[in-house]
């Protein structure tokens, strides 16, 4: 049973010292009991104390980390149910099916693929995390050879796929460095594959015929100490995993209910044959709410669109992306460089300081703070208005950069160009385009003139 707040107050030091950045222990131990604290957090709980408040202590989902140095990632740890509560903490992972009957060919440009697949969008870097790699012809040294040819030719993380618990051995033996997540412990293989597990001190995805099943495994694992799980319900068919995936997170977070309290994964690539259904299925599955997807193709018409939900779907609600406020050197601008100015909007900035660039014209660009929103958003709320802009010109260092005074501003907010005038009377303030297509036609007319 999990603790209450009040049961977990009564165990408190109760001094209200408030350096857990709470008001009082009893807020702290609200906190703690929702998830939404670490009782490392209290440095004045006694070690009776500590022991009795592990249960609240432990995250509802524990985190799970996969791989090492460039391939590592981590999943789990989520607190709540609804994005909007707080928010989402550990991104799903996308994975890519590896069959150790392929031919080379086939596989060479698969990896090669898999390793390109990498994009950057809004300053954060997308891709697939793991390499899926499952042993499809039963034979033990074909398996392995793919499994370390994958990994010398990637710097992704693994996950070997057999129910072999002598097979996997031999797959640990081969790439156990990298700590790959082992795929799969079931029923029948428990005792072995999750005593390899916890040998080797590696990730165990356990994987039931429903969650009944899985629930039953995952106490008879967790039972043997081991914590490191991820969890694979077993079906195969969109109306169950969905089911599946809604129960155990809820169990996992409103009934406190450990066996569920593990990351999960999906397999939409073996839920249907259909490409272009599989990315929807891998879609829904981002969204409810699969840790690790695994598709059968690395091509970018799949990958980009889900990795583009999920940087959607785990950004923060809270807290606007936005970049530093600063003059931006786009290309190499010169004195005689034209000088624009927007706000600091992560998805404003990449896209204005893209059109730039795509007109092949040295510029300045600078990047007021306006606390993450967007132009329109920021004028209506006081943060991108001519006293805003005035101050971060004339403190920038930017009239120093440059021969001209022309400062040109988004076309969204021509109506503050009278009043900007007035803050900033040596610069001539030139409107530019409302819409950011437009911007490069406008800026190579703007240094033609
Ligand atoms: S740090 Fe500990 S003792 Fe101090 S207010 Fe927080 S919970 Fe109470």
């Amino acid at each position: 049973m999990a603790l209450t707040g009040l049961d977990i107050f009564k165990l408190l030091p109760k001094t209200n010292c408030k350096e857990c950045k709470q008001p009082t222990c009893l807020a702290f131990a609200m906190k703690l009991a929702q998830g939404q604290a670490k009782l490392d957090d209290c440095p004045h709980v006694s070690d009776e104390a500590k022991a009795a408040l592990s249960e609240a202590a432990a995250p509802p989902i524990l985190g799970v980390t996969v791989g090492n140095g460039e391939s590592e990632f981590k999943i789990g740890e989520e607190l709540v149910l609804f994005r909007h509560e707080k928010r989402f903490i550990n991104p799903t992972a996308m994975a890519v099916l590896i069959k150790d009957t392929m031919a080379d060919d086939e596989l060479n440009a698969l990896l090669d693929q898999a390793e390109k697949d990498s994009w950057e969008r809004v300053g954060q870097h997308l891709g697939i995390k793991l390499l899926a790699v499952k042993c499809e012809s039963g034979d033990t040294g074909k398996f392995t050879d793919v499994l370390k040819k994958v990994s010398d030719a990637s710097k992704l993380a693994l996950m070997p796929m057999t129910e072999d618990p002598e097979i996997m051995s031999a797959a640990v033996d081969a790439v156990g460095d990298s700590h790959p997540l082992l795929y799969a412990a079931t029923m029948e293989n428990v005792d072995a594959m999750a005593g390899l597990a916890k040998e080797k001190g590696l990730p165990l995805v356990l994987k039931g015929t429903d969650i009944q099943t899985l629930a039953e495994l995952s106490e008879k694992v967790k039972a043997m100490g081991i914590e490191d799980l991820v969890l694979d319900p077993g079906t195969r068919e969109l109306r169950k995993t969905l089911e599946a995936m809604v129960a155990m997170r809820r169990g996992a977070l409103n009934k406190k209910f450990k066996p569920f309290g593990h990351p999960t994964i999906t397999f939409p690539c073996e839920e249907t044959d259909d490409t272009y259904f599989e990315g929807a299925l891998a879609g829904i599955y981002v969204a409810k709410y699969s840790d690790i997807v695994v598709t059968s193709t690395p091509d970018a018409w799949m990958q980009y669109p889900l990795q583009v939900e999920i940087q959607n779907i785990y950004t923060d609600p809270q807290k606007p992306m936005a970049v530093d406020a600063k003059f931006y050197e786009i290309g190499t601008p010169g004195p005689d460089s034209p000088v624009l100015v927007t706000t600091n909007f992560s998805l404003t900035y990449f896209i204005v300081s893209g059109e730039i660039e795509a007109s092949k014209v040295d510029a300045w660009l600078g990047i007021v703070d306006s606390e993450g929103q967007s132009v329109l958003t920021a004028w209506a709320a006081g943060k991108f208005v001519p006293d805003v802009i005035a101050k971060f010109i004339n403190t920038s260092g930017i009239a120093e950069k440059v021969n001209h005074r022309k400062l040109v501003i988004p076309g969204y907010v021509a109506q503050i160009s009278g009043e900007l005038d007035e803050e900033l009377p040596d610069w001539e303030i030139l409107i530019g385009p409302r819409e950011a297509a437009d911007i490069s036609a406008y800026i190579r007319q703007l240094v033609a003139a």
